[in-house]
């Protein structure tokens, strides 16, 4: 399939400097785009996002959130993608080795494409979850190729028979490895605020925008382990995930429930407004 790599669209194998900063320092940032039909979901608010953590980590981008849109859609119709994920990645580019940013370097920019389904089962049974320690760095906000932290949690919640780890630093619940955190209780949605200690969901952002149509209040206010146990219904979200219902967390089971299930459909409805 073509992939897009510094300006180019190119189909063969690209190659990869050794010395890129991204392979050794995790030097760089990236998203995830979602398709649907062959058109991009909220394709516009991650390159906002992709320019964001760009900026924060002093990486200097020539293109537009437009001509990011552009180069993906046309990958999206060059690889025939109906179903299917985008990948982005940027890196501050290759030099000698040396934590200091290098004196000269270009950004590295690599895009490609690929089929994906939408993980119905999970979105309808629910899922399992763990809890851990957020072991992140403090600056969550970023959406950096370090991952390292979110790699040991997720690899944790699969040994524990899980498909995800709900983080929590000085007990207060942060956010899943891959995906937000919710709590629903009596008939209002809580999560964590944005601010650097989560990333701000793309996802998080349209469920946001679908409770306040629904009249569903959503607090953005942290919440601790006990109020994580007491919750009505738990969900989790994500750009592949959508919006997914907890159906247990460490041994404890969770009913799908109905705010969870509104939520689906109202995040459908968008899918379907496309
Ligand atoms: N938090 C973390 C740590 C993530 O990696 C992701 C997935 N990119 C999310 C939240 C959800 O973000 P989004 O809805 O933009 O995919």
């Amino acid at each position: 399939s073509v992939k897009y790599f510094n300006g180019e669209f190119v189909k063969d194998s690209i190659s990869i400097d050794p010395n890129d900063r991204g392979y050794q320092f995790g030097d760089g940032i990236y998203e995830v785009i979602r398709v649907y039909d062959g058109k991009l979901f909220t394709g516009i608010e991650h390159f906002e996002r992709l320019l964001r953590s760009a900026a924060e980590i002093q990486i200097k981008l020539e293109q537009t959130v437009d001509d990011y849109m552009a180069i993906c859609e046309r990958l999206v119709a060059e690889n025939y993608i109906q179903n299917g994920n985008i990948y982005v990645q940027v890196t501050r580019g290759a030099a000698v080795r040396n934590h200091l940013f290098p004196e000269s370097s270009e950004p590295v920019t690599f895009i490609y494409t690929y089929d994906s389904e939408r993980p119905v089962q999970g979105m309808k049974e629910g899922v399992k979850v763990i809890t851990t320690d957020d072991i992140r760095w403090l600056r969550c906000d970023i959406k950096s190729l370090n991952l390292l932290g979110n790699v040991l949690n997720k690899q944790k919640a699969k040994e524990a028979g899980g498909t995800e780890a709900i983080q929590l630093r000085e007990g207060i619940v942060t956010e899943g490895t891959s995906s937000n955190a919710y709590i629903v209780k009596e008939g209002a949605i809580y999560t964590h605020p944005a601010n650097n200690l989560i990333l701000n969901g793309i996802t998080r952002q349209v469920i946001k925008t679908c409770a306040a149509e629904m009249g569903i209040p959503f607090i953005e206010q942290s919440f601790d382990k006990d109020a994580l146990f007491a919750a009505d219904e738990i969900f989790i979200s994500s750009t592949s995930i959508e919006v997914t219902p907890v159906n247990q967390v460490d041994d404890q089971p969770f009913a799908v429930g109905p705010v969870t299930q509104k939520l689906q459909q109202a995040f459908e409805q968008k899918i379907s407004a496309l």
